[in-house]
């Protein structure tokens, strides 16, 4: 259990799965559509990528929050399915009907997984804004209300790919988020630079999933940073105004029913 490679297909499009540990397999499927030719004429649209993707064809329905840098977590209900667009920076996954997905372009995807008690999967939209504002601690919240019996010791972790510490500076001048970040951002995942703060939101995250009890060894980094890789990966801070890494998770006893192509390959 892993990241996949970064496989490019013959179009061009490039694609990157998560390896889900034993217990999981064929219960949780995750993908990430990152830079490509389908995702560039998507346009960070998710009904259009789901379309030219042929999920919408396969029959599952997509669940595609409007983001919001905030902290609220949808379950899997396909009332929440597009062309529904609810406002949400998180969905909890335990059937397998519906595909849950987010788009990046510098934020953080974060997945949590367990098999215990039954199958489920929490994937969320951790920006230097969700972070702050504490869309981890909110999102165990809401999953500990959903899954009782949610045990941190079991569950899996991977942080994909989002900005890194080596191109995220903020200014501390007129900005109300640097302070947020300062005071609520673990001590040791940022650095004061006088007029402005390099944080690190990979560690901040890091931290906080350690210290809800996740073993480092189910922990996954996908460690590459968007704004450093736009050849792969696409990137706000590097002109990426509309385009966006689509990341589709499903989860659950009825995942095997449906096999779209990209879980084949
Ligand atoms: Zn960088």
């Amino acid at each position: 259990m892993s990241f996949g490679p970064i496989l490019t297909r013959d179009d061009g499009q490039r694609i990157q799965r998560i390896c889900p540990p034993k217990e999981l397999e064929g219960l949780l499927e995750a993908v990430f559509f990152l830079r490509g030719p389908i995702m560039d004429s998507a346009g960070g649209d998710p009904e259009t990528a789901w379309q030219k993707l042929g999920g919408a064809a396969s029959g599952i329905p997509l669940i595609a929050p409007i983001q919001v840098h905030g902290t609220a977590v949808l379950e899997e209900r396909e009332i929440w399915a597009v062309p529904t667009r609810p406002k949400a920076d998180g969905i909890l996954l335990t059937r397998g009907n519906c595909a849950g997905s987010l788009r990046f372009a510098d934020c953080f995807p974060l997945l949590l997984s367990s098999s215990h008690p039954r199958p489920w999967a929490m994937m969320l939209h951790a920006g230097f804004e969700g972070t702050a504002k504490g869309i981890l601690s909110d999102a165990v919240g809401f999953l500990r209300g959903q899954i009782p019996g949610f045990r941190p010791d079991r569950t899996a972790a991977w942080i994909g790919p989002g900005i890194g510490p080596c191109c995220y500076e903020r200014k501390k001048d007129q900005d109300a988020k640097t302070a947020l970040g300062m005071s609520n951002f673990p001590p040791r995942s940022w650095t004061d630079l006088g007029e402005s703060v390099r944080f690190d939101i990979q560690k901040a995250l890091r931290i906080q999933l350690l210290s809800l009890g996740l073993p480092e060894e189910r922990l996954f980094i996908h460690g590459l940073c968007t704004s450093c890789n736009p050849g792969e990966l696409y990137s706000y801070r590097t002109g990426d105004r509309t385009c966006r890494t689509f990341f589709v998770v499903r989860c659950g006893p009825e995942v095997h029913n449906i096999r779209p192509w990209w879980e084949n390959i």
